[in-house]
């Protein structure tokens, strides 16, 4: 993957979101206990000479039949 800025090849690297230490994912769940909770991992890719960070999510196929209530 290249920058999107500067079109250096970007470096595929972990992205920590919060003090624990996990890595952090994208969910989401609709109101009632039948609905599943949709979990998916977080992609992180980094530019080593600007600094620009690209976040991607790894199934987005996961969330196409989402309906966004909220
Ligand atoms: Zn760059």
């Amino acid at each position: 993957m290249q920058c999107f800025k500067c079109e250096t090849e970007m470096k595929k690297v972990k992205f920590i979101g919060n003090a624990a230490g996990m890595p952090s994912y994208l969910t989401y769940k609709e109101k009632g206990v039948f609905n599943p909770e949709i979990r998916d991992n977080v992609e992180c890719y980094v530019c080593p000479k600007c600094g620009y960070i690209e976040l991607k999510a790894e199934n987005p196929s996961l969330f196409k039949n989402l309906t966004n209530l909220s």
